[in-house]
């Protein structure tokens, strides 16, 4: 029998964060950064089974799917203007 383990992060959106208008470094669009979070479980044929860690609070550009941990606010306000 082969035996799938090891470990994965499951995101999901998080309703708890303030989404914000920003240009992204990465791929330089002006979007709306989501709030997500994730957390590693450790998983057997890729069901979460016990959680590692503990939850990681992020904004994530929906172009490039980039992660940013922290936002400048002052950057959000630049390019909020026109
Ligand atoms: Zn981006």
């Amino acid at each position: 029998m082969i035996l799938f383990f090891g470990t994965r992060e499951v995101k999901q959106d998080d309703p708890a964060g303030m989404a914000q208008l920003a240009r992204c470094p990465a791929c330089g669009q002006t979007v709306t950064l989501q709030p997500r979070s994730g957390r590693m479980y450790f998983h057997i044929f890729w069901l979460p089974i016990i959680p590692l860690g503990e939850k990681q609070h992020y904004l994530q550009c929906p172009v490039c799917r980039t992660r940013y941990a922290h936002w400048p606010q002052s950057r959000a306000t630049q390019a909020q203007r026109p």
